[in-house]
């Protein structure tokens, strides 16, 4: 979708991408000093594997003030983003056969983090219906003797879902019935939320020792060129992530580790006035596609993606003839007539949606909705 957008862009088309999984906004002046501070410091040679130690310090710090958790140092490995620690954790723990649990719709890397250590994905299909979120009976229901993981995120990206504590628990008894299954708890969109703060499935009683936190500076500082991500979890899997790491990457970017420090000690104003936008976008862009007859959506309650079913789309001609048969389709469709690039929900486990990012302006907002409202109403 990327390469087409930009293609329709050299052609001198007006290209509006709602396809964007980064804030649309730049990184905070106080972290940006802190950089600029490293790098006239002379913070420039190899890093420690799992990071400086006042970093992972500064990541205890940000786990106790936000999450009312209690790690230590060798709990903590700073990588080169979230990406580099979720395939850390998975390279870690699972081998050939080993199945991982994934809620439906998940974050596409998942999946394919699981096939490269030659592992099985066991999905559990959720849909508009239950909110996009899994019950205990589902959860329990996924679970054999083979269950190395389980690994999802909250807020979800697509989906926007947020477990509360209430769910959270519900699903925390049925691990606690299957001791050996691993959490990978994946909170980089615990910023970005339109409700209550929401909890980590770590801090729920038990949860701990069997839970591993994800989480990064890219989402609620948009710091994603940055590539800072870091795992909170047991020692034992702690030390297997920073062996792997060891060989893969080594430690970490050192400018950019100093600056992540700043962002995880100061106060989180900045965060707050991203989220502030991101609040207004949301409630236009759920009432611009709520005004699309066959749209159907939940409001997402965190991160900064609409994720509505199009299937009522499927079937429909288009002027030339063509016949959209999925999302796939429909989102080529919305590329080529509407000039607006989305994402298919078949990249996420969910072929009847599609991804609309609100990381994206006002105006570029209400002008893209209305371009596909415009395409869509074309279809017969
Ligand atoms: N987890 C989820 C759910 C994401 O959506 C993303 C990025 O899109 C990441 C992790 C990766 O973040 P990072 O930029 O820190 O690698």
């Amino acid at each position: 979708m990327a390469k087409l957008g930009r293609e329709l862009r050299a052609q001198g088309h007006d290209v509006i991408d709602l396809s964007l999984g980064e804030p649309d906004f730049d990184v905070p002046d106080h972290i940006k000093e802190a950089a600029k501070k490293a790098v006239d410091e002379n913070w420039s040679h190899y890093t420690p594997v799992p990071g400086y130690v006042d970093v992972r310090e500064a990541v205890c710090h940000k786990l106790k003030r936000d999450n009312g958790l209690e790690y230590a140092c060798e709990n903590i490995v700073v990588s080169t983003g979230a990406k580099q620690s979720l395939a850390n954790v998975i390279l870690a723990l699972v081998d050939q056969g080993d199945e991982v649990i994934i809620p439906t719709p998940y974050w596409v890397t998942y999946a394919a983090l699981v096939q490269l250590a030659q592992g099985k994905v066991v999905e559990i299909k959720t849909d508009l219906a239950c909110g996009y979120k899994i019950t205990p009976e589902q959860l329990e229901a996924a679970i054999t003797p083979k269950t190395k993981a389980f690994m999802f995120s909250s807020p979800c990206n697509p989906s926007g879902a947020v477990y509360a504590k209430e769910e959270l628990e519900g699903l925390a008894e049925v691990f606690r019935k299957h001791p050996s299954v691993v959490v990978i708890s994946d909170e980089i969109y615990e910023y970005i939320i339109y409700g209550e703060k929401p909890v980590s499935i770590a801090a729920l009683e038990g949860m701990k020792d069997r839970t591993v936190i994800v989480n990064g500076l890219s989402k609620g500082f948009a710091m994603t060129g940055w590539r800072i991500g870091y795992i909170a979890g047991p020692a034992a899997l702690a030390k297997a992530c920073e062996k792997i790491q060891g060989q893969m990457t080594s430690g970490t970017n050192s400018v950019a580790q100093r600056a992540t420090i700043t962002a995880l000690t100061a106060p989180l104003d900045a965060s707050v006035a991203m989220v502030e936008q991101f609040t207004a976008r949301r409630a236009r862009m759920v009432e611009l596609l709520r005004g699309i007859a066959g749209m159907e959506l939940a409001e997402p309650d965190g991160a900064f993606y609409a994720f509505p079913r199009v299937d009522a789309f499927f079937g429909k001609k288009a002027a030339d003839g063509s016949v959209i048969a999925n999302a796939d389709d429909l989102c080529m469709y919305l590329l080529n007539t509407a000039h607006v690039s989305t994402v298919t929900g078949s990249a996420f486990g969910n072929p009847e949606c599609i991804r609309l990012s609100f990381a994206n302006s006002m105006p570029n907002i209400e002008k893209g909705l209305t371009r596909i409202k415009e395409a869509l109403e074309k279809l017969n």
